[in-house]
């Protein structure tokens, strides 16, 4: 069979990070994506911290199309009808290099396919993979309709549910529990209008999380992050609880209480509904995490499972760029000796456990565990909105004591042997 050096399954960001490097190390790489155009159908929160990844894309990262360089998080702790709202800004996320920015990925992912494209990668839109090659047991490229294409090495970057990496017997089937849904709607508004309602200057940019009553119990949480003249909200809801809930609530209704809410109303309020979407988010952690590498196939970003979703921040994008690059670098050095087998692509695993993604991945191993907690979606949220209630509530009885009041709520939801539970599990975060 003719083969090519490479071929490249999907154009996220993992996908077109491996072509861009692949292609300016000189090598023939084919990127092939089932969307209109890279980027069409990838949907993220979304901010990417780009510190970790400036190493990985030297030279055009930041030139990228970003959005906003993020200088405020915003948390707000929801029950059904009280909010707490915390705030963090710091003065050095205002000075460049910035840390992280917001995104809208059919931006950023289409320039991506420029950059990788001006290097000399054939990026090929409106082709979805549908099959492997075989040759003696490796991987030796890949079908698409009646055509196919052979390689010496594939690098799948097919996202969360990667049916290349099932095809290629790296994994087994998705468990519900390793998997969340999310859904996503984007807002345009003047962008001044943004920055007043945000209290930003310029092009800084702010972004919320939202927990508790909005997910109705079940593991998930919302989030809204300013673009230069939109918004994106949004919302993440477990998989697995969603399909056993009893009071059979479905993710678009969450949704439409989520933006009916308040505190997220008053900041899409005269915004024009552009775009709605909902995809997969992988939850598993470093548990579940494929085989790395087989004879002539490689998988990186969200295929691979990295992405690590810890409530405060969630992480995927960086990931993704990161391990493109390194699987595309392992690709280079294996095709430079002719040994593109399991063992001459075995230095992939090396090179992530050198970077980041790895050592990130295995701190945070029980991150889904320890969020899987029901009572940090419940209990936590009601005795933080309900002690601030009792804090600022003035009624017509005579006011009791705060530390009696206080004690009072701490006794009804945390004094007790759950709470105890759930900090000796917090302990494994
Ligand atoms: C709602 C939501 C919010 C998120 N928020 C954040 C955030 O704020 N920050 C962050 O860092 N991460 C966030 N993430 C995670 C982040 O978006 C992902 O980790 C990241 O997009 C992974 O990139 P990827 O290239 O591996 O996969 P993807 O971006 O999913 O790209 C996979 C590509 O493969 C293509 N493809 C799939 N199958 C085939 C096939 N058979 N043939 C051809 N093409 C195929 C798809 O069309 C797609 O273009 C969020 C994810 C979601 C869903």
């Amino acid at each position: 069979m003719e083969k090519i050096d490479a071929i490249v399954i999907g154009g996220g960001l993992a996908g077109l990070s491996a072509a861009y490097k692949l292609a300016e190390a000189g090598k023939q790489v084919i990127l092939l994506e089932r969307g209109d155009a890279p980027g069409s159908k990838n949907v993220t929160g979304g901010r990417i911290y780009v510190d970790p990844i400036r190493k990985y894309l030297p030279g055009i990262i930041d030139a990228a199309p970003f959005e906003r360089h993020v200088v405020k998080e915003m948390i707000t702790v929801l029950d059904d009808t009280g909010a707490v709202a915390f705030e963090y800004a710091n003065a050095k996320w205002r000075q460049e290099p910035y840390m992280s920015y917001t995104v809208l990925r059919a931006k950023f992912d289409s320039w991506l396919a420029d950059q990788a494209a001006r290097k000399g990668a054939f990026i090929i839109p409106k082709k979805k993979v549908e099959n492997l090659l075989w040759e003696d047991g490796k991987v030796a490229g890949i079908k698409s309709g009646a055509e196919e294409i052979g390689a010496h090495v594939t690098i799948a970057a097919d996202g969360a549910l990667s049916f290349m990496a099932q095809k290629a017997e790296m994994r087994g089937p998705h468990k519900p529990q390793d998997l969340a849904v999310a859904v996503k709607e984007i807002y345009q508004l003047d962008r001044k209008v943004i920055e007043d309602r945000f209290g930003l200057e310029g092009d800084e940019g702010a972004a919320g999380l939202y927990m508790g009553s909005l997910t109705q119990g079940m593991f998930g949480g919302g989030f809204l992050y300013t673009n230069r003249d939109t918004l994106s909200l949004g919302l993440v809801l477990g998989i697995h609880q969603l399909a056993l809930n009893e009071r059979g609530f479905d993710a678009p209704s969450l949704m439409e209480s989520f933006t009916a809410r308040p505190e997220v109303a008053r900041y899409i309020r005269g915004g024009e509904l552009k775009e709605y979407s909902a995809h997969v988010i992988s939850e598993a952690g470093i548990g579940t995490m494929p085989k790395l590498v087989r004879d002539g196939m490689l998988v990186a970003g969200d295929a691979a499972g990295f992405a690590l979703n810890l409530g405060l921040t969630v992480r995927g994008m960086e990931f993704a760029v990161a391990s493109g690059v390194l699987a595309a670098e392992t690709a280079i050095e294996a095709l430079d000796k002719n040994d593109t087998s399991a063992a001459g692509l075995a230095g992939y695993e090396k090179r992530l456990r050198e970077s980041f993604v790895l050592p990130d991945m295995e701190t945070f191993r029980n991150a889904r565990e320890v969020l899987d907690r029901k009572r940090l979606f419940t209990v936590y949220p009601r005795f933080i909105c309900e002690m601030f209630d009792e804090l600022f509530t003035i009624g017509a009885r005579p006011k009791e004591g705060l530390y009696t009041s206080a004690k009072r709520v701490a006794k009804k939801y945390v004094l007790n042997m759950d709470t105890i539970k759930d900090l000796l599990a917090a302990r494994k975060l």
